[in-house]
This record gives C-alpha cells, structure tokens and sequence, in this order.
C-alpha cells in the first residue's frame, strides 16, 4: 500500500486546509497517499473549478500540480485517506465498499474537497486496480461541469490528467485521474456501513458531524422537534427530490443509483455509465451492464426514494421510532412531483401560476410527453425548439419533428391558446434560460474521447465551454446541438470504467 512518500517535497498551492472529515477517526477512513501515475499530462482543466477553489488559475498550467494530481507528490496541508462505505447495489445489500479506487486530498478553508478519483489502490480494492480509465474520467470531467452549467446540484471537476499507463478493461486502455470537488463525498452508504455494522457510536458521530456542517437547521426546525435524525432524514429527501426533478426535468440518466453513489448533500456523484436521452424514451436504461432495467429514466424519481428509505433504516437507530422515520420519507412524495412540475412549467415557458391554471398545465405537460415519447422525438431539440416557437406564430420547426403532426398541432394549439394567458416574451426568456441548447450527448463525449486516445484534447476544450454555458447560443457550434448521428444508438456504456 502506497504510504504518504515522507521523502517528498510538498507543493503549497497557497490554499489553507482543514480536513474536517480526516478529524472523525480512524474507524471512517484509512490514511493513505495517493499512488504515482508515470509521466502525466494535462488532460481537460476548468478555470471555474479552480475559481471555486480559490486556485490560482496559474495552477493550470504548472508542471508541479500536474504531478500533485496525479499523485506523484504530496499537497501541503491535506492529509489524503480512503474512507470506508457500504451499501445496496442493484438492489442487494452489498456489504463492505468504500474508496476503492479514491484519494480524499483535504479540505479547503471555503469548505471544499479535493478527491483524486483512479489514484491507485486503497485497502477497499477488492477485485479492482484502483485505477480510471482515461475514457470515464473524460465523461466524468465533462458531465461534472455540464451539470453545473444546468444548475443542477453535482460535484464539481478540476481536471482530468492522464498517463501512457495500460489498464485493462474490455481491451487495453490508458490510465487517468479526475480531481473531483465537493463540500463533502459522504453518501447513503456512509451511514449504512456504520449503522449495519452495529458501530452506532460512529454513525451518530457521522451524523452529528453532516447536521452541524451541513444541515444545521435541523437541530433548530421544529417538525421534529428534539429529533435532528429525523429532520435530517427529511432534509436529505428533500434535496434528494430536487436533484431528481432536475435529471428528469433535463433528461438525465444516471445509470447506477446505487446507495453508495448517493450523496447526503443531494449532489449528482460518481458519474459513470450516465446519459443524456437523445431520443425521448422513458424506459431508457443507459447502463449495459443493467440487465433489468433497474436504473431506467423513468424509474429514477422511485428509485431514488427506495435509497431514502435504505438511508431512513441505516438512522433508525439515532431517529429511535419508525413512525418519525416514515413521516420524514413521506416528504419526498410531495415535495418530487411539485419540483417536477414546477420545473417543465418552466420549460413550456409558464412560471407557477395560481390553482386556475394548474391542471390546464399539468394536462400539457403529460400529454406532450405522451407524444414525445410515441414519436421517439429528440428531448433536447424539441424544447430548444419550441422556445424559439413560442416568441412567434410559426411551429414549422417544431412540427417537423413528431411523426403525427395531427396530434403534434393538436397539442400546439392548445399550448398557444395557453401561452395566451402569459406575457410571451417573459415565457420565451424563461424557456431559453430552462431549455438548453448543449447537452452532453453519448456522442459528443465520445468524439472528445477517440480524439484524447491520440492526444488532442481540444474537443474536450470545446465541449467544455459549450456545456458550461449551455443556454447560450455559441454561434458557430450548431454541429453540437444538432440530432446524434446513426452510430450514436451503438455506443455502449457499462459500469465498466
Ligand atoms: P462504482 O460502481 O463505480 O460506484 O463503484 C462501486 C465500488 O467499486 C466503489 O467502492 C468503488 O470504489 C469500487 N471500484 C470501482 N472501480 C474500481 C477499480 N477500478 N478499482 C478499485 N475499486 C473500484
Ligand atoms: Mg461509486
């Protein structure tokens, strides 16, 4: 195992730290350095992540973090550690998981951590080589910064660096490492580990420590009152309905909602065989190696709240009664499908409006998703569309795109009528601000990669100031917006990464 090389000369970046997670003990985490990558390279950087950081963008460009983030040389400052997790995976109870293949750096003074996602072996291996392929860790890097530019709550990626190094897979591929950043990595599978272990102590310490950091409204909120488990049970499923009305609002798989790949902080984490729909299918499963269909589109929003309910029996024993555990699950059922609703309102254009309109809205929404759906239509390009429509009189362009234009107008019809309500170039501002024009399809990220395989990382340049901004129009960039190419629909994506 790789110990903190004591020969080593630190690099100081000029960032203070204070590694709250390393001061929970010994029993969340085994402290370990990173493992060295062989002469490595800049692969992909986001000078807004490094901003966040309050990084030097400098930094960027410098041979001695390259090394650093590789794990060729120690961070002054951090003190890197695994840390232990368990968790259901596709359903089962899993056992024993934990950082099998991750670095958690430090933490910075603004309250940031600094992950090495492929940084070798970690006591939590298991059967894996601790490594990430240069492949995941391009969509990892990119669909980090693409979720942000949605604004839907995601860890956050500084750069992806890459080496010559072999790694095995399906074939031989090459090794890479993604700098991941988030306030914290702690997941449902956290609080199952120590909870299913009996190590009870622990989890409240756990607890404790995610309330006061994180949720510190939960000792003060008076629907549980004298119960912060509860409250937080209550708060995490909040979150948690938000960022799975956006993925679905968006059309965002994520492809493996195991419990170990939750956040407590409601964040999107550990991308791995995830995908945006081209095509409108609600049964879509993205991940190859899911067999049923476990993890489809459509099944993220319950899926979700089975995990919930997996995090609620993990805290059963700080919460101490089920009803108080049930009652905080329940808060998911309203507060999802008001968020969903809420969020394609926006995208037809229509802010909440008042209890008049509602079922008017809700009809549209449903019915339009009926028929996308029928026609296989392009998610993406029909919302873009339509908002372009909708500060006019002439759906050609959006007509064009559903096979029944009988129904299709049938529905435009009623959407104008509708529109008719609101001030349209309010709607048409709020539609261009909801439905992007970017999103990071299969194709795009693999175009990015087969170019990275021989060297060139500037498809990743692109697509990343594409994704950033991925309302705006980019002039220029039509190609990327445009419908996926026939040899999109043959892409396969697995766990394997
Ligand atoms: P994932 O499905 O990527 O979330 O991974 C599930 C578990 O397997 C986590 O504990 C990972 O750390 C671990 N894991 C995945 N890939 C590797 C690898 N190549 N080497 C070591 N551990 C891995
Ligand atoms: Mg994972």
């Amino acid at each position: 195992m790789n110990m903190a090389p004591s020969n080593l000369k630190t690099l100081d970046v000029g960032l203070t730290w204070r590694n709250s997670f390393a001061q929970l003990g010994r029993s969340f985490y085994t402290p370990l350095a990173p493992q060295p990558l062989p002469a490595p390279y800049w692969v992909g950087r986001s000078a807004s992540v490094a901003k966040a950081l309050g990084l030097d963008s400098d930094w960027l460009n410098s041979q001695e973090l390259l090394e650093v983030l590789s794990g060729n040389q120690p961070l002054s400052g951090t003190q890197p550690l695994a840390s232990v997790y368990s968790g259901h995976q596709f359903g089962q109870w899993a056992g024993q998981l934990g950082d099998g293949r991750a670095i958690l750096l430090g933490e910075t003074e603004g309250g940031l951590e600094l992950q090495l996602k492929g940084a070798g072996l970690t006591p939590y291996s298991r059967r894996g080589d601790g490594r990430a392929v240069l492949r995941s860790s391009i969509r990892e890097f990119l669909c980090s910064e693409a979720m942000q530019g949605l604004g839907i709550a995601t860890s956050r990626a500084l750069c992806v660096t890459g080496s010559d190094e072999e790694i095995y897979r399906e074939s031989i591929e090459t090794a890479a490492v993604v700098t991941r950043v988030a306030p914290s990595f702690v997941r449902f599978g956290h609080f199952e580990h120590f909870s299913h272990s009996g190590q009870h102590a622990q989890l409240k310490t756990l607890a404790d420590y995610v309330i006061d950091k994180f949720y510190p409204e939960c000792r003060t909120g008076d629907q549980f009152a004298g119960n912060p488990y509860a409250a937080l049970l209550q708060a995490v499923s909040e979150r948690t309905a938000h960022m799975v009305a956006q993925w679905q609002s968006v059309g965002f798989c994520h492809g493996v909602m195991n419990t170990d790949n939750m956040s407590v902080l409601g964040l999107t984490i550990d991308y791995g065989p995830f995908q945006f729909l081209d095509a409108y299918d609600p049964d879509h499963v993205c991940n190859h190696s899911d067999d049923r269909g476990r993890y489809a589109f459509n099944k993220q929003p319950n899926i979700a709240h089975w995990n919930l309910f997996c995090l609620g029996q993990a805290l059963l024993p700080l919460i101490s009664e089920q009803e108080l555990a049930l009652a905080a699950l329940e808060s998911y059922k309203t507060v999802f499908p008001a968020a969903f609703e809420k969020l394609m309102c926006a995208k037809l254009g229509l802010a909440h409006a008042g209890d008049s309109t509602a079922a008017v809205d809700r009809l549209l929404i449903e019915d339009i998703l009926k028929l996308l759906a029928q026609d296989r239509v392009d998610y993406t390009i029909f919302w873009r569309r339509l908002s372009h429509a909708s500060a006019g009189t002439d759906n050609q362009t959006v007509r064009d795109l559903f096979l029944d234009r009988h129904a299709a107008d049938a529905w435009l019809l009623r959407y104008s009528e509708r529109l008719t309500q609101v001030a349209r170039g309010l709607a048409t501002d709020l539609m261009l601000k909801t439905n992007p024009k970017f999103v990071l399809r299969n194709h795009l990220g693999e175009q990015s990669i087969r170019a990275a395989k021989l060297k060139d990382f500037s498809q990743v340049d692109t697509l990343l100031n594409l994704l950033e901004s991925p309302f705006e129009e980019h002039p220029g960039f039509e190609a990327y917006a445009d419908f996926p190419p026939d040899w999109a629909s043959s892409i396969e994506i697995s766990c394997s990464s």
